[in-house]
């Protein structure tokens, strides 16, 4: 199937619905207002479309109406991208991250386990560029895995015994990989033994030469817990590149979790970790219900594969 890099603008139907994704400038200087929305299908506004380049709209739905405003300083830009005057960037969906030229081969044609190491020097030794997802357990990082892949049990390899605690790798079209992590912030597990898996990964951010982003995933449904934004504070302070993958935006609010949405828990996550980077980490809102974010990931995954695989 062909790649497209450029998006044209037309109208997606969702079954009843379309969904329509508009960039607008507002009145104040350097804001761009995104907005997502539900419309009736005879509605004729234009939208900004990443997903058809790369699977039909079918799996999406957006139940409630998504309003981001993102100020330009707040946009990830991939390095070698310019942002053309006339236009505006162009933001990948539920994102702040500008699609640059370097945003092909997103699709996943294949995918296999390789194999489960125990320590950095033991991981694959081909020099093919990598991805690492991280997050507190039940963040929902197997689904994701799964949803990305679109295999339903791929990442169950990472689940079995003898491996939670390992670094899983999984090669993609026999041209890069994407890293399961153990998963950190296990309540029943020992404190020395928690210890333990922070060196090990501590480890392996600080010298996976091939290691082009680590994926931190972070639960949307629930306000901020001390432990992701002490991961997340320690990957800036450590300058190990980093995405912030927001799960389980499908969910809505409830009291017990904080009586918040999940654009208002992505909004504090991002103010409390600010401090933190010196530049403004990229950010994706996703849903393995939904399958909302998952062909953003790709073409953000692909963006930054391709200027590593040049540089
Ligand atoms: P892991 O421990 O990080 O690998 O998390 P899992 O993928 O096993 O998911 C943990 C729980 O969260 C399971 O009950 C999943 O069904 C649920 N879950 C995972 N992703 C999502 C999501 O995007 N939306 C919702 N609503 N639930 C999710």
């Amino acid at each position: 199937m062909a790649f497209l890099t450029h998006f044209p603008f037309h109208p997606i139907h969702h079954h009843s619905s379309s969904l329509f994704t508009r960039l607008l400038f507002s009145s104040k200087p350097k804001t761009l207002l995104i907005i997502s929305a539900l419309s009736s299908p005879q509605t004729s506004l234009s939208h900004f479309s990443t997903t058809s380049s790369l699977e039909t709209l079918q799996d999406i739905s957006i139940t409630e109406q998504t309003h981001l405003q993102i100020a330009q300083e707040k946009l990830f830009i991939p390095p070698d991208t310019e942002i053309c005057s006339e236009k505006g960037p162009r933001i990948l969906k539920g994102s702040n991250i500008v699609l640059s030229k370097y945003a092909r081969d997103a699709q996943v044609v294949s995918a296999e386990f390789v194999k489960s190491s125990v320590e950095t020097e033991a991981c694959p030794a081909d020099g093919l560029p990598e991805f690492a997802l991280v997050g507190r357990s039940n963040v929902g990082k197997s689904s994701l895995l799964n949803s990305i892949v679109k295999r339903k049990k791929l990442a169950m390899t990472s689940k079995k015994p003898g491996k939670t605690q390992c670094i899983n790798h999984f090669r993609i079209n026999d041209s890069w990989y994407l890293v399961d992590l153990p998963g950190y912030g296990y309540a029943s597990a020992p404190n020395e033994l928690r210890k333990d898996w922070n060196k090990f990964t501590r480890d392996y951010f600080l010298n996976r030469s091939t290691l082009v982003s680590v994926f931190l995933l972070i639960d949307a449904s629930i306000p901020a817990k001390k432990i992701d934004l002490e991961y997340a504070s320690w990957l800036g302070q450590n300058q190990v590149p980093m995405t912030i993958i927001f799960t389980k935006c499908d969910k809505r609010k409830k009291k017990k979790n904080g009586g918040k949405h999940p654009e208002e828990n992505v909004q504090d996550f991002q103010d409390l970790i600010s401090e933190y980077f010196e530049a403004v980490p990229p950010w994706i809102m996703t849903s393995s219900v939904t399958n909302q974010g998952r062909d953003e990931i790709l073409l953000h995954m692909a963006q930054l594969r391709n200027y590593w695989l040049k540089h």
